[in-house]
C-alpha cells in the first residue's frame, strides 16, 4: 500500500523526524491565513509532481487558494488530485536524496543515500551513489550514518542531522513494516535545518493486519479494488474490457500475456489463489461483474487444487448468479477432463489449450463490442 506524502510525513512527524509545518486540505477555502510563502502540493501516489506542475507556489491566502483550486479535481500524472498539502516553503541551499528499501536479492533493507538530491535516482550517477545493507539483527547503528555522511561530503552540524534522520528512517521502516521509506528532497535550509521536504512510503500488504490505522486509507485503489481487499481477492483494475480469473500471479500473468498477443486487453484480473471454495469463487464473480467485462476468460492449472474442484466450485457460484457475459475457460493439469465436462455442462466454453481459449475469448469480446 503506497502512503501518499502528507500520511508518511505524518508517520515522520510522529517519530520526530523533521518535516515542515502544514496541513492538509480538501477543499481551497480551508487554505487560512498565509502570511510567509507555503507550497501547495497535490497529494497523488506518484512522485514526478513537481515537473507534471502538481507542486505551486503562493505567497497569500488568496493565491494559495487559486493555486488549490486548480489542482483539486485536475489530474496529476493520471490521478485526481482530492488532497492539497500546504506547506511552509522552505528556502533551499541543498537537496539530498535517502532511503530505505527492501532489497530482494539480500532480503534485508537496503539504506541508499545522494548528494544529488531532488532528481530521480536513476538519473544520479552510479558511482555518486551510496549503498549499505543494514542487517536487521544487527538494526541500524551510528557508524552507518557516518559512512554515509563521508560518502556523500557531509560534515559538522549538517551531517549529524542526515544521520540522525537516516536511523529514524530506519526505525520507522522497521515499526510500520514498510517495504520503501524515501526522502526526495531531504533539504538543507539556508538556516542549516535538515527538513524532509518530501516523503513516500510505501506499506507491506502483508502486514496491514497489524495497522488498523491503515484501514480505508488507500485511497489509491479503485472502489472495486478496494472491495476486494476487503475480502482478500487479489484484484487489480486495467484499461480492456476482457475479465480475466486464473489461479495463482504467474499463471495470471501468462493469460495477459496471451491475451495481447492475440489481440486482446485484459480490463480486470483477479487471482482466486489456491482456493476452490465456491464463497470465494461467488464473490470473485461479483467483483467480476461489478466491473463489467464483455467476457469472462478464466484461467484454471489443477494441481494440488485439483482442475474438477475448482470446476465444481465455479458451478455452483454460477448456479445461484445471473452472469449473462460469455464465458471462455481454459483447463489444465489435474483432472482436467472431468472439469471441462462440468463447466461445458453449464455452457461455458471449456478448452485446454491456452492459446486456442485466448483466441475464442477475444473474438468473442469483439463480437460483444461490434467492432469496436
Ligand atoms: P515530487 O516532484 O512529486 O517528487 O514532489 P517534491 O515534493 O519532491 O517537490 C518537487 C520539487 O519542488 C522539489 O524537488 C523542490 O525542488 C521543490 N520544492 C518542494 N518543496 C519546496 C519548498 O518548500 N521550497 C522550495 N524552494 N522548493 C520546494
Ligand atoms: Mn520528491
Amino acid at each position: 500500500m503506497k502512503l501518499f506524502e502528507y500520511m508518511a510525513k505524518e508517520i515522520f512527524r510522529m517519530h520526530g523526524l523533521p518535516v515542515p509545518d502544514g496541513y492538509v486540505v480538501e477543499s481551497a477555502e480551508d487554505i487560512r491565513d498565509v502570511r510567509n510563502p507555503v507550497v501547495v502540493k497535490s497529494q497523488v501516489p506518484i512522485g514526478g509532481r513537481g515537473k507534471a506542475g502538481g507542486i505551486k507556489f503562493a505567497e497569500s491566502t488568496e493565491t494559495a487558494r487559486e493555486e488549490a483550486k486548480g489542482l483539486l479535481g485536475s489530474e496529476v500524472r493520471g490521478y485526481r488530485v482530492k488532497h492539497i498539502l500546504v506547506e511552509e516553503k522552505l528556502d533551499i541551499n541543498d537537496e539530498f536524496y535517502i532511503s530505505i528499501m527492501m532489497d530482494r536479492s539480500t532480503r534485508m533493507p537496503l539504506l541508499i543515500a545522494s548528494a544529488d538530491g531532488g532528481v530521480e535516482i536513476e538519473s544520479v550517477p552510479e558511482n555518486r551513489i551510496f549503498k549499505r545493507t543494514i542487517d536487521p539483527t544487527i538494526g541500524y547503528n551510528p557508524y552507518i550514518g557516518r559512512e554515509l555522511t563521508k560518502f556523500t561530503g557531509l560534515t559538522g552540524d549538517t551531517a549529524k542531522q542526515v544521520s540522525f534522520i537516516a536511523g529514524k528512517m530506519y526505525e520507522i521502516f522497521r515499526s510500520e513494516d514498510a517495504e520503501l521509506v524515501e526522502i526526495n528532497p531531504l533539504v538543507l535550509t539556508e538556516d542549516g535545518r535538515v527538513i524532509a521536504a518530501d516523503g513516500k512510503m510505501t506499506i507491506n500488504d502483508d502486514s496491514l493486519f497489524r495497522h488498523p490505522e491503515y484501514k480505508g486509507r488507500d485511497e489509491e485503489l479503485t472502489p472495486i479494488e478496494r472491495k476486494a481487499r476487503e475480502k482478500g481477492i487479489a484484484f487489480i483494475q486495467l484499461d480492456g474490457d476482457i475479465g480475466v480469473i486464473a489461479n495463482g500471479a504467474g499463471l495470471t500473468m501468462a493469460t495477459l500475456d496471451s491475451l495481447s498477443l492475440h489481440g486482446g486487453k485484459a480490463g480486470v484480473f483477479l487471482d482466486l489463489g489456491g482456493t476452490d471454495s465456491p464463497e470465494m469463487v461467488k464473490s470473485a464473480f461479483e467483483l467480476m461483474m461489478e466491473a463489467d467485462p464483455k467476457v469472462i476468460f478464466i484461467n484454471i492449472f489443477g494441481g494440488i487444487t485439483k482442475s474438477d474442484t475448482v470446476a465444481t466450485g465455479l458451478r455452483e457460484a454460477l448456479s445461484s448468479m445471473d452472469v449473462k457475459v460469455p464465458i471462455i475457460a481454459r483447463i489444465k493439469g489435474v483432472n482436467e477432463e472431468r472439469a471441462i465436462e462440468i463447466l461445458s455442462s453449464v455452457g461455458i466454453t471449456a478448452v485446454s489449450s491456452l492459446a486456442e481459449a485466448a483466441e475464442i475469448a477475444v473474438r468473442r469480446r469483439n463480437e460483444a463490442a461490434g467492432g469496436d
